[in-house]
């Protein structure tokens, strides 16, 4: 389903000596919530010393750039801009005065370009950058929108993508008259800069766009890179956790998926049969048997941290249960294919080859 499914763990591995990733290893220490303390019953060695115990992941690694924030480029947007959306439609802005942001990835995508100062309303998933994000007026969840909250705040443009909804709210303040731009947000790793081409298009800033959909482009292609280094992928298995009530599995066709396949591992949920989102169940963990078990930051938070994602049954009897091996992600860095996705992606070739190494011990 992704051209990166199969045969890309190739020769190129055993060519590349071990130590071009020593340099890696503190990022992955940074990654892993928990590792090292295997089981007592587990023959497994300790690793401590390669990957202490730290929670959650800070900002990345590996020399690729942090987090920019701004993209020298045009002077002043060029105004009227014209964009086509995601169904076909021109849509024509005429003022970026005031900027409402429909999904979060695309918030990020309009601070990454250096243009934050002209938003003046953010859905609740648009975390980053969190000092900005946070203190600007909240719309609401980007799939539960509601036209007045989004309209008393005096958009000259709304901006977003296919996830943006309910359709219905969208036709409405379009017949208010304001300009409402959505881009497609395929699940694939073409959509960071698809997007940020849309959105830099949309902005009049289109050179801007280009160079940072080109910087995006070439974090992603490095981080495959070293994904591509991994001899033996590991089997990971993402986690949708809130709570006790929900726990779901990512298969084949979802975003987790391209993810972890573009990262070197191999996705345990679409091996053990799962395409889409799947109740977990202990039959599914036995199938999946992960190396690996992927989850979001407050998924894992909402099962009461490692210890409580292992009580979930049958985990904790997998290798990923034993060695404690858990990756957790914010979600919007793991799954918004945003600015952020090659440096997300390296992090988790980093972890995934730590992981793959350590298997390798006598
Ligand atoms: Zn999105």
């Amino acid at each position: 389903m992704t051209p990166w499914k199969s045969g890309r763990h190739s020769s190129a591995t055993r060519r590349r000596p071990r130590r071009m990733f020593l340099g890696f290893s503190l990022a992955c220490a940074a990654l892993l919530t928990a590792c090292g303390t295997p089981s007592s019953s587990s023959g497994a060695p300790p690793a401590e010393t390669m990957l202490p115990a730290p929670v959650s992941l800070p900002a990345p690694s590996v020399g690729l750039s942090v987090g920019r924030e701004t993209v020298p480029g045009e002077a002043e947007p060029q105004l009227p801009a014209t964009v086509v959306d995601y169904q076909g439609e021109q849509v024509t802005i005429t003022s970026i005065e005031r900027i409402v942001s429909l999904n979060g990835d695309i918030a990020e995508i309009i601070f990454a370009l250096g243009m934050g100062d002209y938003i003046v309303g953010v859905d609740s998933s648009a975390t980053y950058p969190p000092e900005r994000t946070k203190t600007l007026p909240n719309i609401g969840y980007q799939r539960r929108l509601s036209a007045e909250g989004i309209l008393a705040l005096n958009p000259t443009l709304i901006i977003g993508d296919e996830a943006a909804g309910p359709p219905e709210v969208l036709a409405q303040i379009r017949a208010a008259g304001v300009p409402v731009a959505i881009t497609a947000d395929p699940p694939t790793l073409d959509a960071p800069m698809q997007k940020i081409r849309f959105v830099a298009q949309a902005l009049g800033i289109p050179q801007r766009g280009e160079r940072l959909a080109a910087q995006v482009e070439a974090e992603i292609a490095r981080a495959r890179d070293l994904a591509n280094r991994i001899s033996n992928p590991p089997h990971v298995l993402f986690l949708y956790l809130r709570g006790t009530d929900v726990q779901q599995v990512a298969g084949s066709r979802t975003p987790v998926d391209v993810m972890i396949t573009a990262a070197g591992g191999l996705n345990a949920g679409a091996e053990a049969g799962i395409a889409e989102f799947k109740p977990l169940s202990p039959e599914v963990v036995v199938a999946a048997q992960p190396d690996v078990i992927l989850v979001l930051e407050k998924g894992l938070e909402s099962v009461g941290g490692v210890d409580g994602l292992l009580t979930i049954p049958g985990l904790a009897d997998t290798p990923a249960g034993k060695q404690r091996h858990i990756i957790a992600l914010d979600d919007l860095y793991l799954l918004g294919m945003g600015p952020r996705t090659g440096q997300a992606l390296a992090d988790l070739a980093i972890a995934f080859y730590e992981i793959a190494s350590q298997e390798n011990r006598p």
